[in-house]
């Protein structure tokens, strides 16, 4: 791209490297990191992203959908890459040109499989999914057993590993946590005697706060892209070892509007200037994943200060109030993620101004922008 916006999403590989070595050094040498890197890696990037975790020893990726896959595939990684969401029955050669691992959750799956790898004259490894208690995807553990004689009798088929998924794993004091380690304890007891095989059940969630149900792979999300899967509570004290957020979201300051005591600002003139204002008119809006919910809520960086949104959220532009940021000219750098001097805005803080949570954010403003990478000290 020639003509690059305003707008721009700069992602540290240093941090996504950092994430990922933390991670290995609190589960071990015997468990393996999975890194999530579904829908564009939260908003940092498929390719350059699973790069990054590679560099740092990465070996086991996972996506939504085996497009995915093949794009990774085809970028020359060469770790374990595991599809979660299966496929259309006319895309099921992919697994096997691309040497993808499918993530199987139903009998019709298995038996596709089966019937592709027979006539290709080959066997294909597949980790079996259950549902522990998440009610989404899944076999039933109470079918465990059933299901493990049903895969015998596919001699194509091997089974790999079981791997099931935490509902409420950023809660570590949540109540459903032992009952799905149970549930999952039943769904794996058909299978587990069988060499290198493998369990995984963690998230985020249950990496870092489950250590106990680690089993031989978790599967990391959030927490390798420098988030806990609680928020801003999930933060260790200053001073211990703590993950990095690696993305962050400028822009530039488009003009400086003098607002009259009293003037309706926005769209439905939410908000009305108490008194004479100078707003930062920014050419950011809800087409670029800056969320309209957060309306009259957000903060930005100018400056080295905080400057509030004031009005509604624009499909392509928003203000915000620089009243007190008398040296903020048009052509200024605004930072909407991230730090500025002394000041940071993290994900989670926006987070909680629009009532979600880091992932939905990483996400919107990572996949509608124009990314960047560098290295950091
Ligand atoms: C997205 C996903 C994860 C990662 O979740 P985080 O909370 O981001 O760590 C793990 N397992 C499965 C099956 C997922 O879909």
């Amino acid at each position: 791209m020639t003509l690059s916006s305003y707008n721009q999403v700069s992602i540290d590989e240093t941090a996504l490297a950092a994430n990922y070595r933390l991670l290995t050094s609190r589960v071990g040498e015997s468990v393996r990191v999975l890194a999530m890197v579904k829908s564009d890696a939260y908003g940092h990037g498929l390719v350059p992203a699973a790069r990054a975790f590679a560099r740092a020893g990465c070996r086991d990726f996972g996506v939504a959908e085996i497009g995915e896959g093949v794009e990774l595939r085809e970028s020359g990684c060469r770790g374990e890459i595991f599809i979660f969401l299966g496929c259309a029955a006319e895309q099921i050669d992919y697994y096997f040109s691309h040497r993808l691992t499918p993530v199987v959750f139903s009998r019709d799956d298995l038996n596709v499989l089966a019937e592709m790898a027979r006539r290709r004259g080959e066997k294909i490894g597949v980790y079996l999914k259950f549902d522990c208690g998440m009610a989404r995807l899944g076999f039933d553990p109470d079918m465990a057993a059933a299901v493990a004689r049903y895969c015998m009798e596919l001699p194509e088929i091997e089974v790999i590993g079981v791997i099931s998924h935490y509902p409420c794993a950023d809660d570590p004091a949540a109540s459903s946590n032992e009952a799905v380690a149970e549930a999952f304890a039943a769904a794996i007891e058909p299978f587990y005697r069988s060499p290198g095989f493998v369990r995984s059940l963690c998230n985020s969630g249950g990496t870092l706060y489950l250590p106990e149900t680690h089993g031989d792979l978790v599967r990391a999300g959030i927490a390798l892209y420098g988030y806990y899967p609680d928020g801003p509570s999930g933060r260790p004290p200053s001073g211990n070892p703590a993950l990095r957020p690696a993305l962050s979201f400028a822009t530039t300051i488009l003009q400086i509007n003098k607002v009259k005591a009293g003037r309706g600002i926005s769209y439905g003139h939410t908000y009305h200037a108490p008194h004479d204002m100078r707003l930062a008119v920014l050419p950011v809006g809800y087409s670029d994943g800056y969320l309209r919910c957060l309306s009259n809520r957000a903060e930005v960086l100018i400056g080295g200060r905080r400057a509030p949104v004031r009005g509604r959220i624009c499909m392509n532009l928003c203000m915000a109030d620089v009243t007190d940021i008398p040296t903020a000219r048009a052509g200024d750098e605004a930072v909407l993620l991230g730090r500025q001097q002394e000041q940071t805005i993290d994900a989670d803080e926006i987070a909680g101004w629009c009532e979600t949570i880091s992932y939905e954010i990483l996400c919107a403003l990572g996949n509608n922008n124009e990314r960047s990478y560098h290295q950091s000290p």
